[in-house]
């Protein structure tokens, strides 16, 4: 037998990219495949072909098959995708419509009917959660529909895995209780047939083998596990390497997102704070608006780069910002008129510039504690990932600001993360697994 290896694959709605890891965590191979963009309708809808998905999952397969040495054996395969986008099928699994994106807001109304029967907690409100959207689905004469599926539980049926399955990450916008282990009683009320909901596993569990047809068009093993996934954060989450309870990611992209290994569920549903089920732990995560969207209004790439080996991290300004591209706040700060504060504004633009990326550090401190009182355990260290994750001189000035080390992060991409999953149970053998579907069936 050869070197065994796990294959994770991210499938957002611009790409596809696909890793393979060995037991020791070490990338033995990558593919890539970029998609077409989604189509936006003039009443806030944004869907895509979900066919669209299966090519760019099946070129990506491909592409890694053709690029590992023969000495390796693919064991198996974890997918990852956005999460909120939502498709209904028949029974086969065939498509009725095109995806909803996860972006979509057409589903307003459903929100309010929602929001009149779930719990606060719940990770099913809003326009854009799965819930809202399979419901105004329902209403489009979609309600013959056999299952209502995520981006990456639609992709694992297609590979092989039986039709209706999914994960405890991917469900939570659906409605799922993560803390029950549970589809809740309360979405009787809005009719929600039970049958049509996905059978919810724990990452990382199998739930299926590759399709033998399609292994051998891959070049893959038929022997492969496929295991239940996870979301798109969740998996890039995973990829860092955090995993104890006070290990903290922060997302430095256009907004910042803040994420929290810890003990105990934590919800705080007027900031935003939820709690992702990770095996025994949690994932306890808030988004502030504040982020590198602010960074980009006021300063070019160039200037940021520039800057930033200019400033000294261990000479603060004191200026106090709280950097916002317009009013309003969700967390550290629940407050939808917040005003951004940027004054005073000092004459140079170096300053000015530090003084920003000191106001992103405080609200990255306050968004910790925030988490911490409500009940999350106390940070310990914290990876950074997104576009301000490079920045050392920004890394300096957040570790003086939030008082514990900076870790590196094991990998950026979201697919490794997804490999991680796949390699998680690997002691499961393919026979085990066909002997449970068959008792279940
Ligand atoms: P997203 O996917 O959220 O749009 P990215 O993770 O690609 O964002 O990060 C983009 C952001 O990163 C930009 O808003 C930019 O301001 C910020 N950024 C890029 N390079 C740097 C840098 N060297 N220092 C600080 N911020 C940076």
């Amino acid at each position: 037998a050869g070197i065994p290896v796990y294959l994770g694959v991210d499938v957002g709605t611009s790409g596809a990219r696909a890793l393979a890891i060995d037991t020791a965590g070490t990338v033995r191979g990558s593919a890539h495949i970029a998609l077409p963009a989604p189509t936006c309708t003039d009443n806030g809808g944004q869907q895509q072909a979900p066919e669209l998905w299966w090519r760019a999952l099946l070129a990506v397969l491909r592409q890694l098959a053709d690029a590992l040495p023969p000495a390796l054996e693919p064991k198996a395969l974890a997918l990852d995708g956005t999460s909120g986008t939502l498709l209904l099928t028949d029974r086969n699994g065939y498509p009725l419509h095109p995806a909803l994106l996860y972006a979509d807001r057409r589903a307003a109304a459903q929100a309010r009917r929602i929001a009149a029967v779930a719990p606060a907690q719940s990770g099913a409100h809003g326009a854009t959660s799965a819930l809202a959207k399979l419901l105004w689905l329902r209403e489009q004469g979609l309600a013959h529909a056999a299952h209502a599926l995520h981006q990456s539980d639609w992709l694992l049926g297609r590979l092989g895995a039986p039709w209706g399955v999914s994960d405890e990450n991917n469900a939570l916008k659906l409605g799922y209780d993560p803390v029950a282990r549970a589809w809740p009683q309360w979405l009787g009320e809005l009719d929600v047939p039970p049958d049509m909901l996905p059978q919810v596993y724990e990452p990382g569990t199998p739930v299926g083998l590759l399709n033998g047809e399609l292994a051998a068009h891959l070049g893959l093993p038929d022997s492969l596990t496929l295991v239940a996934g996870t979301t798109d954060s969740v998996a890039a989450f995973i990829a860092t390497g955090a995993r104890t309870p006070g290990d903290g990611v922060t997302s430095l992209g256009s907004t910042l997102a803040l994420k929290l290994v810890s003990s105990r569920p934590v919800f705080a549903p007027e900031m935003g704070i939820y709690s992702h089920r990770l095996g025994h732990l949690w994932l306890a995560g808030g988004a502030s608006n504040t982020g590198g969207a602010v960074l980009r209004a006021h300063f070019s790439d160039a200037e940021i780069a520039r800057f930033s080996l200019a400033i000294d991290p261990h000479a603060p300004t004191g200026l106090d910002y709280y950097p916002l591209s317009r009013p309003g706040e969700r967390f550290p700060v629940a407050d939808p008129d917040l005003p951004p504060r940027l004054t005073p504004r000092p004459a140079d633009r170096k300053t000015f510039f530090q003084a920003l990326l000191e106001g992103i550090a405080a609200v990255e401190k306050l968004g910790y504690a925030r988490l911490g009182e409500a009940g999350a355990d106390t940070l310990q260290s914290v990876r950074s990932v997104g576009g301000g994750a490079v920045n050392t001189a920004w890394t300096t000035l957040r570790a003086h600001t939030l008082g514990v080390p900076m870790s590196p992060a094991t990998h950026s991409a979201a697919a490794y993360g997804a490999a991680v999953l796949a390699r998680q149970r690997s002691d499961e053998t393919a026979h085990q697994i066909l002997e449970r579907d068959n008792r279940e069936q």
